[in-house]
């Protein structure tokens, strides 16, 4: 993997890095975090990652306590510490960022008054994709048995290190030799998958379950809400069935680091046509070429 990874601002290989097992991130799951990656050096809506950060260090009372920019600045500092170490033509390569904030280290209570300093994490490494398969003939999901989060629980909206919701939905799909899990709320609506959001297509519409639904509110989701009018097509939310899913025709998952991935099956249910449809291709080529305009880091 060769990773290089920030710890409270010491940089180290993956080997070297530690953190202590005090920390309430390590003990309790106390903890938030963010994935990105770069497309030439630069990532993708930066600032609205940096905005969810805070969102969801308020919803666990985690004040953070630096500025977006001393953030920037220290996950740039990362990825020039791989680029440093690697061999000359790996210093062009796109990284996957992991920035990652804890509750810090203390007592084994559950009060926070005991860990005066959170920690900051940030994991760099290469960028892997997904092979190109993946976007030309889309994927297989399982809808699987293992429910979301309760948003009176532990609230979807919070993109919490404690993923082992997301960790049994997963391993779910990949018994079943799905690509993906597809999870439902407690109302049996459709939520989520275990690391993106989802969409369907229906009529020429393109919808999404509402963060109501109880869900991430994924920042690629949002963004191709708003960018769907441009593709000529109309996109919203509305709370879905499991029969809307599998009479849709077409249906794709969206996240930072895979962007838009067709959907052609949920467990035995071809969708649509099996193969992936016209409105998930313009959205796709709509999204890249919006990257190539906006990615950047302020
Ligand atoms: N839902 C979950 C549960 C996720 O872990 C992710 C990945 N961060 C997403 C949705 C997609 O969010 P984003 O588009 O902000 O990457």
């Amino acid at each position: 993997m060769a990773a290089v990874i920030n710890v409270n601002g010491r940089i180290n290989n993956e080997r070297d890095a530690v953190i202590s097992v005090l920390d309430h991130g390590f003990l309790y799951g106390e903890g938030i975090y963010e994935v990105v990656r770069t497309y030439g050096g630069r990532p993708f809506l930066f600032d609205r990652h940096l905005r969810r950060l805070r969102r969801s260090g308020l919803m666990i009372a985690l004040h953070l306590p630096f500025t977006d920019a001393e953030l920037a600045a220290r996950v740039r500092d990362t990825i020039a510490a791989l680029h440093g170490r690697g061999p000359r033509a790996a210093r062009h390569e796109d990284v996957y960022v992991r920035i990652l904030v804890t509750r810090g280290v203390g007592e084994l209570s559950y009060d926070p008054a005991s860990c005066p300093t959170p920690s900051l994490v940030i994991i760099v490494k290469p960028f892997v994709g997904h092979p190109p398969e993946v976007y030309e003939r889309g994927v297989k999901v399982a809808l699987v048995p293992i429910v979301r989060n309760h948003p009176s629980s532990v609230n979807p909206l919070i993109k919490s290190n404690n993923l082992l919701n997301n960790v049994l939905a997963a391993q779910e799909a990949f018994r079943r030799g799905a690509f993906d899990a597809i999870m439902r709320n407690h109302r049996g609506e459709i939520a989520e998958c275990s690391i993106s959001n989802l969409f369907i297509v229906k009529n020429g519409t393109v919808l999404t379950p509402p963060l109501e639904a109880g869900l991430l509110a994924g920042i690629t989701r949002e963004f191709v809400l708003e960018m769907a009018p441009e593709a000529g097509v109309t996109a919203g939310e509305a709370a879905l069935r499991d029969a809307d899913l599998l009479g849709a025709d077409e249906s794709f998952l969206t996240s930072s680091t895979q962007e838009i991935v067709p959907i052609v099956q949920v467990d035995d249910t071809p969708i649509g046509s099996g193969r992936p449809g016209p409105i998930t291709r313009k959205l796709q080529a709509l999204y890249r070429r919006k990257i190539q305009g906006l990615a950047r880091w302020d």
